[in-house]
C-alpha cells in the first residue's frame, strides 16, 4: 500500500543548509516570517537559477499555498523555509500536490518535533527528540521503536514493563 510522505525528524528532505538536488534546474521557495532571512540567504546563494518564492503566514489560506505549489514547472525543487509546524503544514500541502520527495528540501528554522504513536491506547503524542523510552499519557512505559509509521504519523511505541531494581549478578 502507498502511503504518502510526511514530514518527520527523519525526513530525507530536511537539509541543514540549501543545496541543488540532483535534477532540479529551478526553486521555489515557500517560507514563513521566521524563516525570512534564511529564505533569502537561499535566494542569493540560487542567483543563477530561476526562482519563485511565497511568504506564508497562519493565515494564508490552504489553497494560495497549493495553487503556488502547482504553478510550478517540471525540475522544480520546492523549499520549505520556516518553522516545525508550518513546514509540516507546507509539506502534506506539497506532496498532495504530486510532489516526490525527492523533489523537496526542508530546512526547519527552530526545533524538528518528533512524535510517538502507543501501542496501548493508539495515541499519538510529542516527544523529546534523543529518549529511547518514554512514558505514555496512559501511563505505559514506551520503547521508542525504530520505525517511523506514515499512517499513525509517529515512531511505534512498544509497551514494557519497567525494570524497578536491577540485580547484580554475583553479588
Ligand atoms: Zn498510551
Amino acid at each position: 500500500m502507498y502511503s504518502r510522505p510526511v514530514l518527520f525528524d527523519q525526513s530525507p528532505t530536511l537539509a541543514d543548509e540549501f543545496s541543488l538536488l540532483q535534477g532540479r534546474t529551478k526553486i521555489a521557495v515557500v517560507f514563513d516570517e521566521s524563516g525570512k532571512r534564511l529564505a533569502e540567504s537561499l535566494l542569493q546563494k540560487a542567483e543563477n537559477i530561476p526562482a519563485a518564492a511565497l511568504l506564508v503566514s497562519d493565515s494564508t489560506p490552504s489553497q494560495a499555498i497549493s495553487e503556488f505549489v502547482a504553478s510550478q514547472k517540471m525540475g522544480t525543487q520546492i523549499c520549505i523555509v520556516s518553522q516545525w509546524d508550518t513546514a509540516y503544514r507546507i509539506f502534506s500541502l506539497t506532496v498532495d500536490e504530486g510532489a516526490s520527495e525527492e523533489e523537496i528540501q526542508t530546512l526547519i528554522v527552530d526545533q524538528k518535533k518528533r512524535f510517538i504513536y502507543c501501542m496501548k491506547c493508539f495515541s499519538t503524542s510529542e516527544i523529546p527528540s534523543n529518549e529511547a523510552a518514554v512514558q505514555c499519557q496512559c501511563g505505559a512505559h514506551l520503547e521508542v521503536g525504530p520505525f517511523f509509521s506514515k499512517v499513525r504519523k509517529g515512531y511505534i511505541g512498544y509497551p514494557f514493563i519497567p525494570v524497578q531494581q536491577r540485580q547484580t549478578v554475583g553479588s
